[in-house]
């Protein structure tokens, strides 16, 4: 048995999902003239209680757009050390946006309202890069799936008004809070500028994104999107996977976050390992007693009875839940790590 615990990026669709995709009806999206690309983007915005949504081929792509829609060239922008779009995007910040980033040593991925408030420059300060953008990440990937806390986003909401910032939330893995701490995606429609939502890792669709925001922004994201490349055709057939799994794969995240919580109880429990941190959605990061067992022979040896997972860097490893994780491969995969004090 092949498991593969990476990231939930690498599930393939479902014979109900590839259905849907093949019974799509299509038309140029970049005329504006594809009925299933329009009818997610419009799905997308009403869930959000926002003026209107645009889909994309990555999330990498929506965060780019979102930051380039909020910001100029020499702008600064803050978010936490752990941020996505600071380490995962290429460097994108400043290679389409000309912008640099402030960044704020939160908690597993999130900051403190105050934190934010002592990061803006101030803007009469013409020597400093001007501070205009807020980035946040809900759940925190870098930061082991924790959640944040709502009432320290509306915190953060206020410090942006003062400070005329926009907000963005890089909500890759939202409906992972959204369905962890049972929230309701409107709320976050109300308090975001403009938020990014991806498709393609909890959900299990093969590609996609969505921004969504307010009508202000949305307009500029059309002209960004045009300018990065992410103009598609006939993207219906890949919106239309977007459409299913939004009507049949977010309650079901909960399966991923009840296997998650089991797999760091077994791990817990296993004497080569040093510490697993606390587990809220469907990532679960841990670290090795190294002069027990290395991290190299770790995953050499969970290579060899197939299971795939990934390390972070600095000791740490990371197993991500998902749709394509059975209940099979979680016997299995508990009974394995059951087995390790004996490597
Ligand atoms: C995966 C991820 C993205 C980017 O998504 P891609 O579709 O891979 O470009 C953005 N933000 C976070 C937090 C992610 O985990």
């Amino acid at each position: 048995m092949q498991i593969n615990l990476i990231s939930d990026t690498v599930t393939k669709p479902t014979a109900a999902m590839l259905d849907a995709m093949m019974s799509a009806e299509v038309g140029d999206d970049v005329f504006k003239a594809d009925p299933s690309v329009n009818a997610l983007e419009e799905k997308v915005a009403k869930l959000f209680g926002m003026d209107s949504a645009l889909f994309f081929p990555s999330g990498t792509m929506a965060n780019q757009t979102a930051i380039k829609i909020h910001t100029n060239p020499g702008d600064q922008l803050i978010c936490d050390k752990y941020a996505h779009v600071y380490n995962y995007e290429g460097g994108g910040v400043s290679f389409n946006s000309g912008v640099s980033c402030k960044l704020v040593d939160g908690h597993r991925g999130m900051m403190k309202a105050e934190q934010v408030q002592a990061a803006i420059n101030p803007p009469d300060f013409y020597h400093s890069p001007l501070t205009s953008l807020v980035c946040i990440e809900n759940t925190t990937n870098k930061g082991g799936g924790a959640c944040w806390d709502f009432e320290e986003l509306k915190a953060i909401r206020k410090v942006c008004d003062k400070h005329e910032l926009g907000y963005h939330l890089d909500g890759a893995r939202l409906w992972n809070a959204l369905v962890a701490k049972n929230e309701d995606p409107r709320a976050y429609g109300r308090l975001f500028d403009t938020i990014s939502i991806c498709l393609s890792k909890g959900l299990g669709c093969p590609v996609g994104s969505v921004l969504v925001g307010k009508k202000e922004y949305m307009d500029k994201a059309l002209r960004i999107r045009k300018v990065l490349g992410g103009g598609m055709r006939q993207a219906g057939y890949l919106a239309a996977a977007g459409i299913y799994a939004l009507d049949h794969h977010v309650d079901r995240l909960k399966e991923d976050h009840l296997r998650a919580q089991e797999l760091g109880t077994q791990l817990q429990k296993s004497p080569i390992v040093k510490q697993v941190e606390p587990i809220e959605t469907n990532i679960i990061i841990f670290e090795l007693d190294e002069a027990k067992c290395s991290t190299e022979r770790f995953l050499e040896e969970l290579e060899k009875k197939g299971i795939q997972i990934i390390g972070m860097g600095q000791g740490k490893l990371r197993m991500v839940t998902h749709m394509d994780y059975t209940a099979e491969m979680h016997d299995h995969t508990l009974q394995i790590l059951a087995s390790l004090g004996e490597l």
